[in-house]
This record gives structure tokens, C-alpha cells and sequence, in this order.
């Protein structure tokens, strides 16, 4: 799918098929015909800049030009990767330092120009110095040695020119002058599709249309970038990453994060000596930040802050390396100025790094607290019966003991007390196993609402509740007792248009804890409450028995 460039536009159909059929002219013919071709072609684009540089129609006819020489360029058959585009390929990895996987790479390609013309070398260092002044932001020294260059750089070599005009355009853009610029650049495409091949021409396109600021500010940009991308998006080359870096780029009005982290998913697969650490830093600094917003996403955002922090030191040691650079390629009081924009470009790394440190600690700290809240949801859980939402058995085991063992310390009197619903099985074979259910979650209600938070409430049994009541004595405990099965026994339990009735048989044993209570005594204890309970079945049910 891609997208109509000309029906985004005003411009007429016989406008837009000259323009199409001029930029694809432009690549087939040669000599003096394609002069005439470019020239018309030029007259075209600019029938309509005028006074106003940035008019629609203007950006329209640019716009549907690339359209159409992007398409005519990327669908010619590519044979072998040509040396010009090799030598193109290292420009996104600028400066090749003797420490840059492209350094040998470099050093070969140069020497065949260096066996021509041995003051090539410098011309590259030359070239190199402009770029990292440009980087960094130090336009003034960039300026003077573009001007410096100017004469040393020949046409005859086309890679030292191609790289020369690029960096131009990308220090001083294209405001200025702008129908010769595009002369000067077609002529370049058109020699470098002579010389390079299709890939060449792409890239070279490509990096010019990534310099002009002005038409990145237009609607027509991000549609031409993706036409492209989706034209090449299945080769694993620098031309597809860079056009896909540069649609991540754009800002979010333009593509929404999510289409972002899809470039990012694309990119990543690339191998990772086409996108250089900047990019590759740029790109897993997003994705970290983007991936921690989600809960189940958070183990991959960790995977992607260690991979943007191994770039980011990449880029920290890029920046040492450029340093390095100048203080050996440039006069003393050039360094000595340029080292203000180095330090400005460390600053900004540093900034951004301790910003994106912060905002990940407060991540972890947030998902660190979530994880703690789990925890202790699960502990509850595993120590609660689902059902009556009382405390379960596991629970008794771990933690009635310590409980029972301050008791005694304090000498207090504790009072267990079992309590059985009576004949439940018939309410279970009258009216359902799930009418069954819920008469034991009510009943679990009104044991909590009924005995104090202190006191300890155990599902013991199927229909048998475990109820240890501290500080309190044996009087005061049938008291409570007593009334809790009154309240049962007036108790309607409706569900699902039943009505049901119950009663409860309640023992309980009372004793004044004293001294080293151990596990032993504690069973014995509940035994006793068990048998008062057995006997208050035995007296008819419904009753209260309390052993002292
Ligand atoms: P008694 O008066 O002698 O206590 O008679 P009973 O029928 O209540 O007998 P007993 O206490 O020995 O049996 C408990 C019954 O409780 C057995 C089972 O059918 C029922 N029961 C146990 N757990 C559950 C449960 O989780 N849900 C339901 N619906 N019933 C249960
Ligand atoms: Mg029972």
C-alpha cells in the first residue's frame, strides 16, 4: 500500500505526468539530451517557487519528483554492490577512526584513489574534520574549511565531491539559491547513477532529502519517506535502515509511538554494523522508555535499557574519539574552540542519560512496589479459605502458635471454641451443593462481623469454624456464644428463590495461658473444645457447651 502523493496536491495531472516522466528521463538518457531533461525538469519543479519558497504547489512538485525517481531507482535489478556505494556506506559511520569496524575498509577504498591522486587522504581527513564540525555543532569552522575545500575538491572524484556537496547541504541546508542546488544535485544523481548503480543513487537521494528542512515540515514528507520504505523494506540494506530510522525521527504528531515501536521491531533485526551507535542508542533508548509503560512488557524494556546503555557508552566513547580526532587534525586554537562544542555534546549525552536513569528508577521502584502488593496479596491468599474468606488451615499451622505463646507471656485467658452447623448435609441434598456454598460464605460474613478483629477465626473443617477469643473468660465467652446462635438460628439464608434455616452446636474450652505453651497442649485444647461441641450435638443440637 502507498500512498497518493499527487491527489494529496493541487497540482494539475499533465503537471504531475512531466514531472514523473522527467524524473525517470532523467536516469535513462545521457549527454546533452539529459541536460535538456534536467533542465525542463527543473523549470517544472520551480514553475511555482516563485517569491514563496514553501508554497504547496512548490512542495508538491518536489515531492512527487522523489516519488517518482524513488520508484524508477529502486525497482532497477541490482547486480553487485558498486565501490561508490561501499565508500557511501561508511559516510553513515563518520568519523572512521583507526578504532571503526569500516577503518580497514576505508583504508582500501582510499588507497585506490591514493595510488591516483596520494593527496586524496588528506582530502578524506579534510571531508572527515568538516563533518565532525558540523556534528558538533561548530557551523563557523565547517563554513570556512567548506570554503578551504572547495578548490581541492575535484568532480573527477566522484565519492570526495558527492561527500563534499552532502556535507554542504547538511551544514548550510538548501534556503538559498535554490534552483542551482537542485542542479547541482541532479547532476550528481544522474553521474553517480552512472557510475554507482540504483543503491548509490538511493542513498544519495535519499541524504539529500534528508537536508532539506524546509520540505520536512511539509505534509508530503512523511508520505515519501513511507513509499519508499514500504518499496524496500524486505532488503536488509543501509538505504532501508536509514529510511526507517528517519520515519522513527519524525515527531509525534506525525508517527504516534506505536508506529514508532513498529520501526523500531524492523530495525533491530538489521545487523548491527548498518546503523551506527547514535542510531542504535536513539532507537533502544525509545523502545526501553516505550515498553516500560506496559506491566507485561517490563521484562522486555529491561532487555532494551542494557542495550541502550551498551550504546550509549558506544556513543560516550565516539565522543572521546572525535575529541582525539581534533586535537590531532586541527590548529591549536581551533581545538581549543572546538572542545566548548565537544563538551556541549557531552553535556547533552550526560543529561539525557541521567534523565532516562531517573525516569527508569521510578519505574523499577513502581513495578518493585506492585510486586511487593502481589506478594502480599498471595500470602493472604494462601493463608485464607476462598469460601467463608476466613483464615484456612495453613494459617493455623504457621501462625496460631507465636500468637498463642504472647498469650501466656501476658497471662491471658483464652477461650477455643469449635462451632459445627448442624445436619448440613440435608441442607446440601435439599436445596444444592452450590445453596450449600453459600450458607457457608454468609456464615463466614457474620463470624467476622460478629467476634473482634483480634480474635482468631479458622475454617477448620467442611461445615466447622475454629474460633480462639483472647482476654476473654468463660462467662463472658457463652455470653457471645449464645448470642451468635440466637442470631443464626432467626437467620434466613435466600438464595436463588430458597429460603433456608440453619443452626449451630457450639463448645468451647476456656484457660488461663501460662508460661511455655507448646503444639501438644494447643491440640489438646481444641480437643476439648470439640468434645463440649460433641456434647452440645448430643443434648439436641442447636446449643452452647463451655468446658472451663
Ligand atoms: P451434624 O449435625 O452431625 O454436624 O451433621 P452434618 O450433616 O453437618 O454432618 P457433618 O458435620 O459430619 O458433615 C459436614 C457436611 O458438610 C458434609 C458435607 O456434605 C458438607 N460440606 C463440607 N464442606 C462443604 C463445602 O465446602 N460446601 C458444601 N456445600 N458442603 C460442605
Ligand atoms: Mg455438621
Amino acid at each position: 500500500m502507498t500512498i497518493d502523493i499527487a491527489s494529496m496536491s493541487q497540482l494539475k495531472p499533465e503537471a504531475i505526468s512531466e514531472i514523473c516522466s522527467l524524473a525517470h528521463d532523467v536516469f535513462k538518457t545521457s549527454g546533452e539530451i539529459r541536460d535538456q531533461q534536467i533542465k525542463k525538469l527543473i523549470q517544472e519543479v520551480s514553475l511555482n517557487m516563485e517569491n514563496d519558497i514553501f508554497n504547496d504547489d512548490f512542495l508538491a512538485s518536489v515531492a512527487v519528483f522523489f516519488n517518482a525517481a524513488f520508484m524508477f531507482v529502486s525497482s532497477q535489478k541490482i547486480l553487485r554492490k558498486s565501490e561508490l556505494y561501499q565508500f557511501f556506506r561508511i559516510l553513515n559511520h563518520l568519523p572512521i577512526l583507526n578504532y571503526s569496524r569500516f577503518y580497514t575498509q576505508t583504508i582500501k577504498i582510499l588507497e585506490q584513489y591514493f595510488e591516483k591522486d596520494p593527496s586524496s587522504i588528506k582530502l578524506f581527513d579534510g571531508l572527515q574534520l568538516m563533518y565532525l564540525y558540523s556534528e558538533i555543532g561548530f557551523e563557523k569552522a565547517a563554513q570556512e574549511l567548506a570554503e578551504d575545500l572547495y578548490a581541492k575538491v575535484g568532480s573527477d572524484q566522484l565519492c570526495f565531491y558527492a561527500m563534499y556537496e552532502l556535507s554542504k547541504a547538511n551544514i548550510f541546508g538548501v534556503h538559498s539559491d535554490a534552483e542551482s542546488k537542485i542542479k547541482l544535485m541532479l547532476d550528481l544523481a544522474t553521474r553517480v547513477w552512472d557510475e554507482g548503480g540504483p543503491e548509490a543513487t538511493l542513498f544519495l537521494l535519499t541524504s539529500w532529502l534528508f537536508t532539506l528542512s524546509w520540505f520536512k515540515r511539509s505534509k508530503y514528507y512523511k508520505a515519501l519517506l513511507y513509499n519508499l520504505y514500504e518499496k524496500i523494506r524486505g532488503e536488509e540494506c543501509l538505504n532501508t535502515a536509514r529510511v526507517g530510522y528517519e520515519l522513527f525521527l519524525l515527531d509525534d504528531k506525525q508517527v504516534s509511538p506505536a508506529e514508532k515501536m513498529h520501526y523500531y521491531q524492523d530495525l533491530i533485526k538489521f545487523h548491527e554494523s548498518i546503523l551506527n551507535s547514535r542510531q542504535l542508542h536513539s532507537l533502544h533508548f525509545f523502545a526501553g522508555n516505550y515498553l516500560s509503560g506496559f506491566q507485561d512488557k517490563f521484562h522486555d524494556s529491561i532487555h532494551s535499557f542494557k542495550a541502550s546503555n551498551y550504546f550509549l557508552h558506544k556513543c560516550w566513547e565516539r565522543l572521546i574519539e572525535i575529541s582525539k580526532y581534533l586535537r590531532m587534525h586541527c590548529d591549536h586554537k581551533t581545538y581549543k574552540l572546538s572542545m566548548r562544542y565537544v563538551e556541549r555534546s557531552f553535556l547533552q549525552l550526560s543529561n539525557q542519560t541521567s534523565l532516562r536513569n531517573s525516569s527508569y528508577v521510578e519505574n523499577i521502584q513502581m513495578n518493585f512496589e506492585k510486586i511487593e502488593d502481589l506478594y502480599r496479596e498471595v500470602g493472604e491468599l494462601s493463608l485464607t479459605d476462598q469460601l467463608s474468606g476466613q483464615r484456612n488451615r495453613r494459617f493455623m499451622d504457621n501462625n496460631l502458635m507465636p500468637i498463642l505463646a504472647l498469650a501466656a507471656r501476658h497471662n491471658t485467658p483464652v477461650c477455643f471454641t469449635i462451632l459445627d452447623i448442624d445436619e448440613f448435609k440435608t441442607i446440601n441434598d435439599k436445596y444444592g451443593h452450590t445453596a450449600g456454598d453459600y450458607v457457608l460464605k454468609e456464615l463466614g460474613e457474620m463470624l467476622s462481623k460478629a467476634f473482634r478483629h483480634s480474635d482468631i477465626i479458622v475454617r477448620y473443617g467442611g461445615d466447622e469454624f475454629l474460633i480462639v477469643l483472647f482476654d476473654t473468660n468463660p462467662q463472658h465467652c457463652e455470653e457471645m456464644m449464645e448470642s451468635f446462635r440466637k442470631k443464626i438460628e432467626k437467620r434466613i439464608f435466600r438464595y436463588q428463590k430458597k429460603q433456608m434455616k440453619i443452626t449451630v452446636s457450639i463448645g468451647a474450652y476456656c484457660e488461663n495461658l501460662l508460661g511455655n505453651i507448646q503444639l501438644k497442649k494447643l491440640s489438646e485444647y481444641i480437643h476439648m473444645a470439640d468434645i463440649a461441641m460433641y456434647d452440645a450435638k448430643e443434648s439436641g443440637r442447636n446449643a452452647v457447651v463451655i468446658r472451663k
